[in-house]
């Protein structure tokens, strides 16, 4: 059990999301005083529904696992790619290329799990309050030194701790506070979404398979995602203006796009839509740094990736992982430095960057079906992305094949750290806009 000796707080998290519960858990888990602060009450809607397999090995850390087990998600078992002619790519089963049961993953409800996730950081012994925003950090010169709250009745507090993790998803607090937000330079999407009740399911162990549909135009796609209830989850993501600027409201754009991809149309032809329509923003963006004095930041306040192949979730728990064990490494060395809590920052950065990388060449055209074909004995490798397995370079054999297959006037991508600063960019944050009778 830690003995921290101190009055204030070891930690305190910033929001009560995915990467809020697993950081705040890991870190109560050795003995250390931890409050988490969400600003909503839970349950809560969240877009992000599908899980990818790699996130297996931090819910085992947390020891959700056996609840994961327990819950009525859907079992999800693989990918599937289906392009703008309806021509379908084998599955990428997961389970061929790792038989494990880590290769069984889920498609969740996220009101459901993050409620989940929550209510573990307390059985941890996280004190997690709900209803309480975070309104600024606290900084003695620049080392962060707590945060200050606004309780439900209006009442604002200071509430001092040893390292400040914000865990505040797209609102990224300290990131706009710091400037540190750098926009892509690409990945510049948009998403509208629904809910349909009675869709068409798959059967057997394709019943849970996400689909991702490229639209008739091929500049975007379209997600799949079979949800427990009988309810799927199916979204367009596309340029952003293209989708947001068409003179068009969002149900009209959706219904357009739907019509337009035979698969899609045919799988909702008798199913009932049974929530209006989501809209989001969907650009993705990076901190200029993970940490400085006595503050980390996890989840999508550190950065958000397309969502593509369903990364999300998995970044938000690693780096929960990456940071609590920098936290934890610097009250054993009393080093809370940003070098000591931020030096899990290169490692992770290149592991989404590989992400990163397939997500771009997707939308420069890149087939995973002809790639396949070609490199038969790189299946596994790629699957092993897909998978989530990014923080290591024995996956880094698959570029220079990739590259082989390229188009002679194929522009290089761009890195992300080419893209416009924050207090640069002509746009906002990712703003998004709920359909009537859904809250936050
Ligand atoms: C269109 C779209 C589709 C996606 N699809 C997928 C998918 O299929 N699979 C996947 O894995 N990911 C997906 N994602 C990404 C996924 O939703 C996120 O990456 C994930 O939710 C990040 O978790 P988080 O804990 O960092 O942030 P969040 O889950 O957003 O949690 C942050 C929390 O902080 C709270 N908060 C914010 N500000 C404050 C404050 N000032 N004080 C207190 N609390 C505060 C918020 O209320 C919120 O509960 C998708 C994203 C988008 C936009």
């Amino acid at each position: 059990m830690a003995q921290t000796g101190h009055d204030s707080l070891d930690v305190v998290v910033i929001g009560g999301g995915p990467a809020g519960s697993t950081v705040s858990t890991l870190i109560a888990q050795q003995g250390y005083r931890v409050e988490l602060f969400e600003r909503d009450k839970f349950p809560r809607f969240h877009v992000g529904e599908s899980l990818i397999p790699e996130t297996y090995w931090v819910l085992k850390r947390l020891n959700m696992l056996p609840k994961m087990q327990k819950s009525h998600f859907v079992k999800k078992y693989s990918v599937q790619f289906v392009n703008a002619n309806g021509k379908l790519s084998a599955p990428f089963y997961f389970w061929d290329n790792k038989p494990h049961e880590c290769s069984q993953t889920w498609q969740v409800v996220r009101s459901e799990f993050d409620q989940m996730m929550l209510n573990h950081a307390r059985e941890n012994g996280v004190v997690a309050h709900e209803g309480v925003r975070v309104m600024d950090v606290l900084f003695d010169n620049d080392r962060a030194v707590g945060v200050v709250v606004k309780n439900g009745d209006g009442s604002l507090r200071d509430v001092k701790a040893r390292v400040v993790v914000d865990a505040s998803g797209q609102n990224g607090l300290l990131m706009n506070r710091l400037n540190l937000r750098i926009w892509d330079p690409v990945l510049n999407k948009g998403a509208i979404w629904t809910y349909w009740e009675g869709a068409y399911r798959d059967a057997g162990r394709d019943e849970g398979a996400t689909m991702v549909l490229q639209t008739a135009t091929k500049n975007g796609w379209f997600w799949y995602i079979p949800l427990h209830n009988n309810i799927v989850s199916v979204g367009v993501v596309a340029p952003f203006d293209y989708l947001f600027k068409n003179g068009k409201d969002y149900a009209q754009t959706y219904n357009d796009e739907v019509e337009r991809c035979p698969v899609v149309k045919e799988r909702v032809s008798t199913a009932k839509r049974v929530t209006g329509h989501f809209a989001t923003k969907d650009y993705s963006y990076r901190a200029k740094q993970v940490a400085g004095n006595g503050w980390v930041l996890v989840g999508d306040a550190v950065g958000f990736l397309d969502p593509l192949y369903s990364s999300g979730v998995l970044l938000a728990l690693k780096s929960g992982e990456f940071a609590a064990d920098a936290i934890l490494d610097g009250f054993i060395k009393n080093d809370l430095s940003a070098a000591q809590l931020g030096k899990w920052g290169p490692v992770f950065n290149e592991g989404v960057d590989r992400m990163r990388r397939l997500v771009c060449e997707y939308y420069d055209g890149f087939s995973f079906g002809k790639f396949v074909r070609n490199f038969p004995n790189l299946r596994g490798t790629v699957t092993d992305i897909l998978i989530g397995d990014l923080f290591t370079n024995r996956v880094d054999t698959i570029w220079g094949p990739m590259e082989s297959l390229y188009m002679p006037d194929k522009t290089p991508i761009p890195r992300w750290d080419t893209g416009t600063s924050a207090d640069q960019a002509d746009h906002g944050g990712n703003e998004l806009v709920l359909p009537d009778g859904h809250r936050p």
